[in-house]
C-alpha cells in the first residue's frame, strides 16, 4: 500500500468530494502515480479506459493520462467534457509523427495500408487506415486481407515486433517511446543475475535486443493476466515502472521487480494529486475534437473495435 502524507489524504477527501458534487468520474492510466489510484474509478490501460470513458453515465471525465488518451475518449465520446488535469502531459511517442508526414508516406506507398498505434494524435488517426493498441497489433495487421505491405506508425520497435508474427511487408517509422527504447539489454541480463527465478515480461514499445530475452511479450493488460495465471513467484516488469505497483496490488503474493531508474515516462508522472483537484475545480483542461477530425478518427478506431 501506498504511503500518504497528512497533505495527499486532505486532497483526496477534497477531490472525493468535488467529484460526488460534479457527478464526475476519474480514470487513470496504469503508469500513473500511486496516489492517483486511491481517486481512481476506473484504472487500465489506454484503450479499457477509452471504453470506459464510452459507457459511464458521468458527463465529465478527469482523465489521468497523457494527451492522445484524452483525445481518444473525447473522440468515443464527444458529447462528454473530457479533462486532463495537465496540460502539457503529451506522449513523445505520439509526436514522432504529424498529419503532413502521414500523408507524404502515403504518396511514396500508394498500396500499404497505414496503421496507427493508438498512441498518436486524433489527426494522425484520421489519416490513417485502422488503429490499433500494443495488445492487438499482431491480430489487426494479419486481419488486413489483401493487404501485402503495411505502414504501422509512429511505434518502430511495435512494428519490428509484429514483422516476426505476420508475413506481411512491414514498413517502419522511426519512432519510439523513450521510457521502454532506452531499456539496454545489460540491465536486463543483470536482473536476471539478480532473480534467477523471475520471468522476464516486455512490453513490445521495447527494442528487439530486449525482446529476445523475454519470457513473455505482452501489453500491460497481458502482464496482469500472466503474473495471475503463472505459477512463478517472481516477475521482472518490462515496462514504465508504476505497472509494479498496479502488478503488486493485483497480486500481493507474489513479487514484481521494476527498472525504476531507467523505465519511467515523465509525461505520465506529471499528474499530481492538486492537479486533479483543480482539474475539478477550475474544469480544465478541456480536450476537444474538430468534427472533421472526430469522424475520421472514429473510423480508424471503429475498424479496429470490429476486429477485436
Ligand atoms: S510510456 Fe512512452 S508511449 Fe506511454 S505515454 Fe509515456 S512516452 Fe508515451
Amino acid at each position: 500500500m501506498v504511503s500518504l502524507s497528512k497533505e495527499s489524504e486532505e486532497l483526496i477527501r477534497e477531490i472525493q468530494e468535488l467529484k460526488e458534487k460534479k457527478k464526475a468520474v476519474i480514470l487513470a492510466h496504469n503508469y500513473q502515480r500511486p496516489e492517483i489510484f486511491q481517486v481512481a474509478d476506473i484504472q487500465g490501460d489506454s484503450l479499457e479506459l477509452s471504453r470506459a470513458a464510452a459507457k459511464t453515465k458521468a458527463e465529465i471525465i478527469v482523465f489521468c493520462g497523457v494527451r492522445f488518451m484524452a483525445e481518444t475518449a473525447s473522440i468515443l465520446s464527444s458529447e462528454k467534457k473530457i479533462l486532463l488535469p495537465e496540460k502539457e502531459s503529451g506522449c513523445p511517442l505520439a509526436d514522432y509523427i504529424n498529419v503532413e508526414q502521414v500523408r507524404a508516406m502515403r504518396k511514396k506507398y500508394p498500396e500499404a495500408t497505414i496503421v496507427c498505434y493508438v498512441n498518436s494524435s486524433a489527426d494522425v488517426k484520421a489519416e490513417s487506415d485502422i488503429c490499433c493498441t500494443s495488445a492487438n497489433a499482431v491480430k489487426v495487421v494479419n486481419s488486413l486481407n489483401g493487404a501485402k505491405q503495411v505502414l504501422l506508425i509512429p511505434d518502430k520497435h511495435l512494428a519490428q515486433y509484429v514483422a516476426k508474427n505476420t508475413d506481411k511487408q512491414m514498413i517502419l517509422w522511426e519512432g519510439n517511446c523513450p521510457a521502454h527504447h532506452q531499456l539496454q539489454r545489460e540491465e536486463v541480463l543483470k536482473m536476471k543475475a539478480e532473480y534467477p527465478e523471475a520471468k522476464f515480461m516486455a512490453h513490445p514499445e521495447c527494442s528487439p535486443e530486449i525482446l529476445e530475452l523475454a519470457d513473455c511479450v505482452t501489453s500491460t493488460s497481458g502482464m496482469l493476466r500472466y503474473a495471475n495465471s503463472s505459477s512463478a513467484k517472481e516477475f521482472i516488469v518490462g515496462t514504465e515502472e508504476g505497472m509494479a505497483y498496479v502488478l503488486q496490488t493485483a497480486c500481493p503474493e507474489k513479487k514484481f521487480y521494476s527498472f525504476a531508474n531507467t523505465m519511467i515516462c515523465h509525461d505520465m508522472k506529471k499528474i499530481t494529486l492538486q492537479s486533479v483537484k483543480d482539474a475539478l475545480v477550475k474544469m480544465q483542461y478541456l480536450v476537444e475534437i474538430n468534427e472533421d477530425i472526430r469522424k475520421p478518427a472514429m473510423n480508424c478506431l471503429s475498424r479496429m473495435m470490429n476486429i477485436v
